[in-house]
């Protein structure tokens, strides 16, 4: 299985295959420094680009480094990540093409005032990066903002903006 990184027309640079891969096949680890949520905050927290992947519950979060940093997000993507003994994995949600670009959907959350605008052109795009749970959270909280009440939750599965 080869992997390269080259521009792509989602976002910047991609990640694509140079090979075919067969559906449920691991394409790559989102590996990098763990960290405590807490620490990310603490690091990040004013950082326009981050690269982080939340474990678990979103308690501690993976800093990446590695080619898996540099897949897209897409609304209908080609992959999914799956969570194995605290180890991420990014696998084939069925059977793609040589030349075709990795994504997976980032179902992002705790993206603070950032929109995380997707510019994926899936005919399924939503239109934004934010999982459906944390959009229906955040129409939730704006509302509440507008109670002047703040709202924190920190649920979800993965925390990574860019
Ligand atoms: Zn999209």
């Amino acid at each position: 299985m080869g992997l390269i990184i080259r521009s792509s027309a989602i976002h910047a640079a991609g990640c694509y295959t140079t090979t075919a891969i067969r559906k449920g096949a691991r394409v790559a680890e989102y590996d990098g420094h763990r960290l405590s949520k807490d620490d990310a905050d603490a690091r990040f927290g004013e950082s326009p680009i981050t690269y982080l992947f939340g474990l678990g519950r979103g308690e501690m979060v993976i800093d990446g480094h590695s080619m898996a940093m540099f897949i897209n997000h897409s609304c209908d993507p080609n992959c999914e990540t799956e969570e194995v003994d605290g180890r991420v994995w990014i696998t084939a949600l069925h059977n793609i093409a040589a030349g075709e670009e990795i994504t997976y959907d980032y179902c992002l959350y705790d993206g603070g005032d950032d929109e995380c605008v997707c510019n994926c052109g899936s005919a399924y795009c939503r239109g934004t990066m934010f999982s459906p749970k944390e959009m229906r959270r955040r129409k939730a909280g704006a509302k509440k903002a507008r109670k002047g009440k703040r709202d924190k939750e920190k649920a979800g599965a993965r925390a990574r903006t860019k």
